[in-house]
């Protein structure tokens, strides 16, 4: 089968579109006929080398996988070639004490498809059957491969890690991001009043064209300021934010009492002050979420099949074109996510 792998990491890396033996499944395993796999920042930091693990070379990067089961191991039930499915990438034991409780984002033994084991940017992909998921009728590979990465992490956030109740205020953090344009539709589809932020007029208007009621420049000085004027000065009940450093700081100067900022990421900045002060004094709290469980993966193809998310997809490319795929991303020059059709 033909698969890109990074055979070095480096900014750019070197990535190559190399001919592999077929994988071969084993007792607790199937192979996928990868239809489509969306790239994300994620894929880039791997390219990178810039993730705190292990990267051993080669690996076949890639992890939001949809396709069609191609062939089942000897101890795999209910499952069978054909099936069309999405692929939960972080893969989990289904043992563990947080496996047991349902909380597979967090398993002890948790592994990333595409970075620490091969991944779906090639023709077929070798997964733990555990990691298997029913792809809806209506949901179409390139949706799901598009949607089930940023747009589960963002329904993890809102539905899991915290709740929001209709009429609540939610800001969403960087709103044309794959977890931003995912978390405006859901924190909308839950009832909420949604203010997103976006640092170029474009980009505002990419969140507005989603649903959100409001959209800030969060490059501007007093943005946190003007979020707090749209809300009566009250504040926001949820703040979905990835971005860290500065902005995570200011985001808390929008909160209101009683209000939690939920957060996944952090590219701009790991390490922060927080003034303790008001977030005890305001009974606040900041809340960490990472990736998804079963619950929120079936949860995002169960609204995309109802029409009530929408995968927002800037283009397909064919897998020989897996390099300019990454370039466009690193240059930011894409509005929604880049599938990979191999
Ligand atoms: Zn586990």
């Amino acid at each position: 089968m033909r698969a890109i792998q990074i055979i070095e990491h480096g900014n750019p890396g070197r990535l190559e579109l190399r001919n592999l033996p077929d994988p071969a499944p084993g007792p607790d395993e199937v192979v996928v006929r990868v239809r489509g796999c969306g790239l994300n920042r994620l894929d880039l930091w791997h390219e990178q080398g810039d993730l705190p693990i292990p990267l051993p070379t080669p690996r076949t990067p890639g992890g939001e996988v949809a396709g069609e089961v191609e062939s089942v191991g000897s101890g795999v039930g209910g499952w069978k070639p054909g099936d069309r499915v999405a692929i939960q990438s972080n893969l989990f034991c289904g043992e563990c004490e947080f496996c047991q409780q349902g909380e597979e984002s967090i398993c002890v033994n948790g592994r990333i498809l595409g970075v620490q084991v091969d991944g779906g940017f090639a023709e077929k992909v070798l997964v733990p059957v555990l990691s298997l998921v029913r792809l809806p009728a209506e949901v179409d590979f390139i949706a799901s491969a598009a949607l089930t990465l940023a747009g589960s992490t963002a329904m993890h956030m809102l539905t899991s890690r915290t709740t929001v109740k209709p009429g609540d205020w939610v800001l969403v953090m960087g709103g044309n991001s794959g977890v931003g344009s995912a978390a405006i539709q859901i924190a909308k589809g839950l009832g909420a009043r949604v203010i997103s932020t976006g640092s170029t007029e474009e980009k505002r208007k990419f969140a507005a064209e989603l649903g959100a009621d409001h959209v800030v420049d969060h490059a501007a000085k007093y943005w946190a300021r003007d979020v707090r004027q749209l809300t009566g000065r009250r504040g926001v009940d949820v703040v979905v934010e990835h971005i860290g450093g500065e902005v995570i700081l200011q985001a808390l100067q929008c909160l209101a009492r009683n209000g939690t900022v939920v957060t996944c990421g952090a590219t701009a900045g790991k390490q922060v002050p927080i003034d303790l002060w008001p977030l005890f004094v305001k009974q606040q709290r900041i809340v960490g979420s990472y990736g998804r469980n079963r619950a929120a993966m079936d949860r995002t193809l169960k609204w995309a099949a109802e029409g009530r998310l929408r995968a927002v997809v800037d283009r397909v490319m064919p897998l020989g074109q897996t390099r300019e795929a990454f370039d466009l991303l690193r240059a930011r020059k894409v509005a929604g996510k880049i599938v990979i059709a191999p």
